[in-house]
């Protein structure tokens, strides 16, 4: 199966576009669909997939959840609530705009934790080695010694968030060759670029600017064996999925 174009890699804000259907089949669980492009997120460790429905004419077919293979393709799995789709058929994609932009926002904050962390010059005794994004229980773990007292930190970084939730900093996204990354970014090494803070392999949707992510604040610090785990939100509120899939 030739690998899914990830039209989400290249624009966080396409909430809707045409695909061709290349596989229609299913697993003993679900239903799914094999598209030639696709703007679907499909569920990648630390951010959640998105979701919504894939139509053509009275044709519909619910996604629930999309997977990314080891060779690039991505499976909307879902249910259809009529089956009439077929190879070749130009379809129409559409995913929740707000569960999107809360995830890109989520995920953008995560970043932004990386820059508060490097401001405080922390990123010369903790290095970043595990992120989760997903609206509810956000964190990023940092592996090393802290270099002072936990308390201590928290306070430096809540105002640092502060100050940081005045600046508006531009979030880019580069395609280039630097050296080999295990990021989820396809054919080639993709970063996100918060100004010069942060430069970062990454494979997730990001909102275009700091300002759209919201204050960011610091839930909870835990330190343990080595292990720094910054857990976060956001100030706006997190959208959960507007379309509940069946349980
Ligand atoms: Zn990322």
């Amino acid at each position: 199966m030739k690998s899914t174009e990830l039209l989400y890699l290249q624009d966080s804000y396409l909430f809707t576009e045409s695909a061709e259907i290349l596989e229609i089949s299913e697993n003993e669980f679900w239903k799914y669909i094999i598209l030639d492009r696709t703007i679907f997120y499909p569920q990648w460790g630390w951010q959640p997939s998105d979701m919504w429905i894939i139509t053509l004419w009275e044709n519909s077919f619910k996604v629930h959840k999309c997977m990314l293979d080891s060779g690039w393709v991505v499976y909307h799995y879902g249910e259809n609530t009529y089956w009439e789709f077929k190879i070749w058929d130009e379809v129409t994609l559409d995913i929740d705009k707000d569960y999107r932009i809360t995830n890109s926002r989520n995920h953008s904050a995560g970043h932004l934790v990386d820059v508060a962390m490097d401001i405080l010059w922390y990123d010369r005794f903790l290095k970043a080695w595990k992120w989760f994004h997903f609206p509810e229980g956000s964190y990023v773990e940092y592996s090393g010694e802290i270099p002072e007292d936990l308390e201590v930190m928290r306070e430096k970084l809540s105002a640092t968030f502060e100050e940081l939730s005045e600046r508006s900093i531009p979030i880019n996204v580069k395609y280039e060759w630097l050296w080999e990354l295990e990021a989820p970014t396809g054919k080639s090494p993709r970063w996100v670029e918060f100004e010069w803070y942060v430069w970062c392999g990454c494979g997730g949707t990001h909102v275009k600017n700091s300002s759209e992510i919201g204050r960011v604040s610091v839930r909870k610090m835990k330190y343990k064996k080595w292990v720094l785990k910054v857990s976060y939100e956001t100030e706006k509120p997190n959208h959960l999925p507007s379309y509940k899939p069946r349980a």
